[in-house]
């Protein structure tokens, strides 16, 4: 009946569904433990909620400038500078209604029919369904478990042909936890430096959880790229701030303008008090972002363990995100359907690899982001579930 643009090739994320699934069930009274969304379960810090009623009290209620109010813009600089040793132009912050707007923008920019965009796979489900609403053409870039799912450069360096417009990196990554190590990242700089005309996305959001003395290698600490460097990040995980909306995006100078064209054109503005706000985490104290990926670590090691004690599965310890990526082939069930047999029989939500891109089949996403108590739960709704299917099949 109506005729729209692309909208037959837009896909969307999975772990939404699941969220309404799960609430549903809990709805008609099955105890569900989700594992399933990427959120921390923690509160957002309580001098950052206070910083955002004093905006509404101080009479912050109308626009803002369309790339953000100047304090805040400064504050994500600084911060920059402060954590990473790297110069951030405030001019090139642009704030956005969070991280994900900053993907939307640039696969925006450079898809189209014709164009290759490089992407994770298995990655951010976003990034896929993005590229396929543009008509460009998706060329996944493989993360291997053998590799604990770093991006390799010589993968990156068989993909990229002339028609390359962007390439799209993640670490540490969603849905696997991979980190990329810098030997790695130098490599791959060296490889994207030779190609100028290729833009470059970090999506670096999950770049304060790490685990195992790993470090964060930001590609803004390479000037070689930086020209070309759109740098993706914002509150939503690092301050439990998923629902208030708030992310950032440096862009290189030559793109800035097109994105806050993009903004003026989209969204006006963010939020005004969720922008006071942001100042004030990233300004304030830091203890809660130490304490909440300190129990990050001790959830990470309780739900590694406990996988790898389940006859049929196996994961590799993570070093980065809030996610174990577990490897279930041994299991003979394919990824959805061991998902979604697990919630409605188990109430324990998680997420099928393939959500995440062709190659996660094979895997589970469980998201730590929940107590320790519902990950030991979880674990042992799995190990009996896992195992009364086993029996089944034997005595079959
Ligand atoms: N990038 C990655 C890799 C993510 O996992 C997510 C959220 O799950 C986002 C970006 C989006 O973050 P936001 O909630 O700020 O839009």
């Amino acid at each position: 009946m109506f005729t729209t643009s692309g909208f037959d090739r837009i896909g969307e994320e999975n772990a939404f569904a699941v969220l309404a699934r799960a609430e549903a069930l809990k709805a008609a009274g099955l105890d569900v433990i989700n594992l399933g969304i990427g959120q921390p379960d923690f509160r957002t810090p309580e001098h950052i909620v206070e910083a955002a009623v004093k905006a509404l009290r101080d009479g912050h209620h109308g626009y803002t400038p369309a790339p953000g109010i100047a304090p805040l813009r400064e504050a994500v600089a600084a911060d920059i500078s402060r954590r990473h040793g790297v110069e951030a132009d405030p001019g090139l912050v642009l704030i956005v209604p969070g991280g994900k707007v900053t993907m939307f923008m640039a696969i925006l920019m450079f898809g189209e029919p014709g164009a290759e965009i490089l992407y994770p796979d298995p990655g951010f489900p976003i990034y896929r369904s993005m590229i396929d609403f543009t008509g460009a053409r998706p060329i996944g870039i493989p993360l291997r478990e053998q590799r604990g799912f770093a991006v390799a450069a010589e993968d990156v360096a068989g993909l990229l042909t002339d028609r390359t417009r962007l390439i799209i990196l993640n670490s540490p990554g969603n849905p696997t936890g991979g980190v990329t190590p810098r030997p790695e990242i130098d490599a791959l700089v060296g490889v994207l430096a030779e190609r100028p005309d290729i833009a470059i996305l970090s999506d670096e959001i999950y770049d304060q959880f790490l685990f195992d003395g790993c470090e964060h290698v930001t590609l803004l600490g390479y000037p070689e790229i930086r020209d070309r460097l759109i740098l993706l990040n914002g509150w939503s995980k690092t301050y439990a701030m998923t629902g208030w909306r708030l992310g950032y995006a440096i862009w290189p100078e030559g793109l800035f303008d097109k994105a806050r064209k993009l903004a003026v054109n989209c969204y006006s503005c963010v939020n005004a008090p969720a922008q006071w706000a942001g100042i004030a985490a990233l300004e304030g104290p830091q203890d809660a972002v130490l304490a909440m990926v300190g129990e990050f670590d001790r959830r990470r090691s309780l739900i590694v363990d406990g996988l790898n004690a389940i006859d049929g599965l196996s994961c590799a310890a993570p070093h980065g995100a809030f996610y174990a990526f577990a490897n279930i082939t041994r299991t003979g069930w394919r990824a959805k359907a061991l998902a979604s047999t697990l919630l409605e029989e188990t109430g324990v939500a998680t997420i099928g690899g393939p959500d995440f891109g062709d190659a996660g089949e094979g895997f589970i996403r469980f998201s730590y982001a929940s107590s320790r108590e519902n990950i030991a739960a979880a674990l042992t709704r799995l190990g009996r579930f896992l195992d009364s299917r086993l029996q089944t099949a034997t005595s079959a």
